[in-house]
């Protein structure tokens, strides 16, 4: 089964949880902005981040876990 947790049914946490890169250890945000994890893909989903370029270059993937919900 596939695991994903979404944050609207959960309860903020008092402290926010710091999420920092395990590689070059910047702050990318907290758990305050958490929209979704997806454990397949291995990602995290925040609404808002610092520290954080964008490629210029959009991919799209059109199969798999990764296309979509
Ligand atoms: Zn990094």
């Amino acid at each position: 089964m596939e695991q994903s947790l979404c944050a609207p049914s959960q309860t903020p946490l008092d402290t926010p949880l710091v999420l920092q890169c395990q590689t070059c250890r910047t702050i990318l945000g907290d758990s305050n902005f958490f929209v979704c994890s997806q454990a397949q893909l291995q990602t995290l989903t925040l609404r808002g981040a610092s520290s954080v370029s964008i490629a210029e270059e959009t991919h799209v993937v059109h199969s798999g876990a990764a296309q979509g919900w």
